[in-house]
């Protein structure tokens, strides 16, 4: 049960858990130039306004309140699709010259990276997650509603030859459309040198078509790879890290499986996340938010934005609940969220 002790005094983000978030996940746009279908309809959701999106400015104010203010030691951006955000490399900058300087990394669809990868370096950028669920170019197109794997591709490479190191590979797996991939997607990785990671699909679509009978599971996955290779448990430990990591015949070479429903990992959870239009949520599954842009926007000061991010932070719950048989879907999807 938790404590139902009032918030003790603490600069940091603390929960009644005994948890700490030190890792920020930032969206910075929510809209996205593929629409894979465990993600987006095809017509696309109704974007945020420009005016609804926080600036640049707005977004490096908060994340300085994070990095400064409460602990937080790794910045994480995502979206939608990051790289649509004109102003991305500003705000790379900004984020890695603050004091302590935070760890960054970015999650994106690689669509434009090639054109992108030397200047995020530029800005600052030394690591990258690029999303890849399949390597055939009919299935990408059907699974993404475009025919663009040639361009994730080459922004795969552009971004190892930018020297981004490590290039993760983050891929969701469906059944009956790309399940029987993983060790081809496995073997592409490894020869690349490129960090591949699986993530068992989560209900957070926004047709709520999520369906647990039809996720590919972490023991599933990991028979698929056995198939053609001997995996053993990494030795180092996994601390806070969301992904169960193997070595892939002996090493060096290794895999990740984040088994978010199966073998959750709330209990080491150390995230908190913004939203592109300037919510605080702690949690992907959280059901309620705190809005930092309102008061941003209306004079508040460092200080009491940073305590109203502390406040919701107090109010995480234990778990997703996602096993839960009372488990009810936030109203955000993903994308609006920040994957
Ligand atoms: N557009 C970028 C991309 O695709 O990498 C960043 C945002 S996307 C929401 C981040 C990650 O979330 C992607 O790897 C995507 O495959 C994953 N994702 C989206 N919906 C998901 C779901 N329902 N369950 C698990 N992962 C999901
Ligand atoms: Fe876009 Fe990423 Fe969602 Fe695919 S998973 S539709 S690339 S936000």
């Amino acid at each position: 049960m938790p404590s139902k002790a009032a918030r003790p005094s603490d600069a940091g983000l603390i929960d009644r858990f005994g948890r700490r978030a030190t890792d920020l996940r930032v969206s910075l746009i929510d809209k996205c130039n593929l629409r894979c279908t465990y993600c987006m309809p095809a017509e696309g959701l109704p974007w945020l306004s420009r005016s609804e999106l926080l600036s640049g400015p707005e977004l490096i104010r908060l994340i300085t309140i994070a990095v400064r203010d409460m602990g937080i030691a790794e910045v994480r951006f995502t979206g939608g699709e990051p790289l649509l955000r004109q102003d991305l490399p500003e705000i790379l900058a900004a984020t890695a010259k603050l004091n302590p300087a935070p760890e960054m990394s970015l999650t994106t669809n690689g669509i434009t990276l090639a054109k992108q990868a030397a200047d995020l370096v530029a800005a600052g950028l030394t690591r990258i997650n690029v999303s890849l669920d399949t390597l055939r170019q009919d299935r990408f197109a059907e699974l993404t509603r475009r025919d663009r794997l040639a361009d994730v591709l080459s922004g795969l490479k552009a971004a190892k030859d930018a020297g981004l190191s490590p290039v993760k590979v983050n891929t969701v797996l469906l059944r009956g459309i790309n399940d029987d991939e993983p060790a081809d997607l496995l073997e592409f990785c490894l020869e690349n040198g490129y960090q591949l990671r699986f993530i068992e699909q989560m209900p957070l679509d926004p047709q709520h078509g999520w369906d647990r009978t039809q996720m590919i599971t972490e023991t599933e996955i990991l028979d698929r790879l056995r198939t053609r290779f001997q995996l053993a448990p990494h030795p180092e430990d996994r601390g806070s890290a969301p992904a169960q990591r193997w070595l892939v015949d002996g090493g060096p070479g290794t895999v990740g499986v984040i088994s978010s429903v199966t073998e959750p990992f709330c209990a080491s959870c150390d995230r908190t996340r913004l939203t592109a239009d300037g919510t605080v949520r702690n949690c992907l599954f959280a059901q309620t938010e705190t809005d930092l842009r309102g008061p941003l926007r209306s004079g508040a000061t460092d200080a009491e934005i940073a305590e109203l991010w502390r406040g919701n932070m107090w109010q995480k719950a234990a778990g997703h609940g996602i096993n839960d048989r009372d488990f009810a879907q936030p109203e955000r999807p993903m994308s609006a969220i920040g994957g």
